[in-house]
């Protein structure tokens, strides 16, 4: 049985710069406390909490004096909400997602109402419509949006994607949006702000699950880029998403000589490695 690992899989930067960001604060501070999970992921969250970092998931249940914003940022008015509060903040977040939550910004100055392809109750995804201001909506959806709207249909609209959205999927919406409201709008301006990190590690895991005849996705069950991650691949072969090696069935490997290893962008080094030797060892 041949064991083989996407080109491109794991930690994406961004995260791997909070992650270190929170161990130099956690190191200087004492207990730090961060404002929503650092990452979807359950293993480094444990492995984060033994040094002393709190997930806080409502900003009142924050105690501080020091709170973390994660790698997916906040919105101008929570991190406005923060100071006044007199926490001491560590921004960690992602400098891609930075870029994004500014343009977000001039392009609701530049007078478009800002759509947000994206799953609104995600960190990242809610604070670039705090970034969007006024009439900023995300969805994943089009017909969402022209039902948000109604007739009250805004002259300018500009969508930009969550960093972790797939092209196909933003391609599909900016389809069906352009087609509900092109002849009502005057301008509606399509941003591609989609991360690379993503795509390298789609394009990754799309390559190697041609070429196995198993997959296995790791990360998060919660975490939504690894959650895309085993659906592409779910597409081309049999596939299994697990967060823990201890999820493993061996009756899955049945009949299989070809495996592939994919690792959302918040799986630690350790879980992937773990699960390669656990297969190396079967
Ligand atoms: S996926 Fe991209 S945008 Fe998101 S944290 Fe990682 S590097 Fe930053």
């Amino acid at each position: 049985m041949q064991v083989e690992r996407a080109r491109e899989l794991g930690l994406c930067y961004g995260v791997r710069r909070a992650v270190g960001l929170l161990r130099e604060a956690a190191a200087t501070h004492g207990k730090v406390e961060t404002l929503g999970p650092i990452a979807h992921n359950r293993l480094l969250l444990a492995e984060l909490g033994a040094l002393g970092i709190r997930t806080v998931d409502d900003v009142s249940d924050l105690a501080g004096p020091v709170v973390v914003v994660s790698a997916h940022g906040v919105s101008p008015d929570m991190k406005q909400s923060l100071q006044t509060r007199g926490f001491e903040i560590v921004d960690t977040t992602c400098p891609n997602v930075a870029r994004v939550q500014h343009l977000a910004r001039d392009l609701s100055v530049q007078g478009f109402s800002v759509v947000v392809f994206g799953e609104a109750e995600h960190t990242e995804v809610r604070g670039l419509v705090g970034w969007g201001g006024k009439g900023a909506v995300a969805a994943l959806r089009a017909e969402d949006v022209a039902h948000t709207y109604g007739t009250a249909i805004p002259r300018r609209i500009a969508v930009i994607a969550q960093t972790t959205q797939r092209a196909e999927d933003m391609a599909l919406f900016a389809a069906e949006l352009s087609s509900l409201l092109l002849g009502d709008v005057e301008e509606l301006r399509f941003v591609n702000t989609r991360c690379t990190a993503t795509d390298l590690r789609q394009r990754a895991a799309r390559d190697l699950a041609h070429n196995v005849d198993l997959m296995f996705v790791i990360g998060g069950h919660n975490s939504a880029n690894t959650r895309r991650l085993a659906t592409t691949c779910a597409a081309i072969v049999e596939t299994h998403h697990i967060e823990d090696v201890g999820e493993v069935e061996y009756a899955w490997l049945d009949g299989h000589q070809r495996i592939g290893i994919t690792a959302g962008a918040s799986t630690p080094d350790e879980s992937i490695e773990t699960l390669e030797a656990r297969l190396r060892s079967i």
